[in-house]
């Protein structure tokens, strides 16, 4: 079965039109031109109020230390994990696991100190790249984040005084460059 979807005008097959919040669960406007909308949507509103996104992920945190589903979700993977464990090291004694333990960090130990030294090295490049990016992609949503979560302002403040914005981002221009120097 297919559907014409009545913003692209593309046929299209009809799990292509899910709509729970449709009469019979079937929509008029395809997925791909619902996710293209919802992510047009949202790209402005973020332009409108850059504090927005960062609300958003607030949101969403609290949606996932709350929601029951996310709940029952944490609570069955704790089950199958100590099930799992309990399965795993049955017969086999403490004092056998602790050496286990302690040979395995030894074992470990140098490898990573190895390992991280190589990626230091190999990475140099990329770091100091990354540090450049840091300084010229001082966004407005970081911004505001830091001005919130740092000195407590209100989102409401911030925007009534847009200029903070400028001058807090040119300090930690001049922070970020201080230490790139060194
Ligand atoms: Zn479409």
């Amino acid at each position: 079965m297919e559907r014409i979807c009545k913003k692209c005008g593309e046929p299209q097959s009809i799990e292509m039109f899910c709509n729970p919040s449709c009469k019979d669960g079937i929509g008029f406007i395809c997925k791909g031109c619902k996710n293209k909308n919802r992510r047009e949507w949202y790209r402005k509103r973020v332009e409108l109020e850059p504090s927005y996104r960062i609300n958003i992920n607030k949101r969403m945190r609290r949606y996932r230390n709350t929601s029951d589903v996310y709940k029952k979700r944490r609570e069955s993977l704790k089950e199958f994990k100590s099930k799992y464990d309990k399965e795993r090291l049955a017969g086999i004694s403490k004092e056998a696991r602790q050496e286990y333990a302690r040979n395995y960090y030894i074992r470990n130990k140098e490898e990573k100190i190895r390992k991280a030294a190589s990626y230091y090295k190999l990475n140099k490049g990329k770091r100091l790249e990354y540090a450049r990016n840091r300084i010229i992609s001082l966004g407005d949503a970081y911004i505001v984040n830091r001005l919130e979560n740092k000195f407590k302002l209100k989102g409401n403040t911030i925007k009534q005084n847009p200029e903070l914005i400028k001058v807090y981002r040119n300090c930690l221009k001049i922070k970020r460059l201080i230490k790139n120097q060194k």
